[in-house]
């Protein structure tokens, strides 16, 4: 009897024992993932962190984020991040740089038109094939120079882009017009971005509307809301996303010529 007694204290100390060396356990367990978990929260915070302080610091050094003292005359290649060109008015492109309509553009371009005409959306339903989209170096010439003849240089500057610094020039820039061959929603003084068609729906068609009028510190453009820049789907829907302008987008330069004659 004092044997079994024994035995039953034996093992029901073995078993506490044991019970409790689980429950530490556990505790130890959870305590190690609360710890992990604060560790991610830190590393989470310190990305963010640099995140911001690159964005800052974007700001602070645009001369280390891609603008470039050259011209038109003395690039040689295009600006690009990650293989998208940059055409604005910090990055010219070289004057002879001449790769005409991107074929893969002019096709989405076309289906993003036809499916504005099918949408029975008071505007975008007036989309019509006659839109403008490569324009070479000697194009752009006569375009700049009529808006100064018709309008004075500081309004050609805000609308238009001085040779070779066109965003034309890539093959890769469109501007909608409707019927009547005015530009797409050129005369609607009501303009909104957040409720129109073609800017709400561009990115499926792997557009973005380039220029709004409170990006231009950015852009260096008023508003167009007929100026589409294609960059593919999956990179037009992230830009769309992020409600940006592609300058801030991709963290470079942007606003105004860095030389004004
Ligand atoms: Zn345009």
């Amino acid at each position: 009897m004092a044997k079994i007694s024994k035995n039953i204290n034996y093992k029901t100390i073995i078993l506490s024992i044991t019970i409790l060396g689980l429950l530490a356990g556990g505790s130890f367990a959870s305590w190690q993932n609360y710890n992990k978990d604060k560790q991610i929260k830190i590393l989470e915070k310190q990305i963010n962190d640099i995140y911001a302080g690159s964005q800052q610091y974007s700001k602070d050094h645009p001369q280390f984020l891609g603008e470039t003292s050259q011209t038109p005359e003395t690039m040689k290649e295009p600006f690009s991040i990650n293989g998208i060109i940059i055409a604005d008015k910090k990055h010219p492109l070289p004057k002879d740089y001449n790769p005409g309509e991107n074929p893969e553009a002019v096709k989405q371009l076309k289906k993003l038109i036809e499916a504005g005409q099918k949408s029975g959306d008071k505007y975008a339903s007036h989309l019509v094939y006659d839109y403008s989209g490569f324009r070479s170096y000697d194009y752009q010439i006569g375009v700049y120079n009529e808006y100064i003849a018709q309008s004075g240089q500081q309004f050609a500057d805000d609308f238009s882009a001085r040779p070779g610094y066109s965003e034309h020039q890539t093959g890769l820039a469109f501007d909608l017009r409707v019927t009547g061959s005015i530009l797409y929603r050129g005369d609607d003084k009501t303009y909104d971005y957040y409720n129109d068609w073609v800017a709400q729906n561009a990115h499926n068609f792997g557009f973005i509307v380039r220029y709004r009028d409170q990006w231009q510190n950015s852009t260096g453009y008023k508003g167009e809301p007929w100026h589409l820049r294609y960059l593919g789907q999956t990179l037009a829907t992230d830009v769309f996303k992020s409600d940006k302008p592609l300058e801030d987008y991709l963290a470079i330069s942007g606003g105004n010529y860095t030389k004004t004659f």
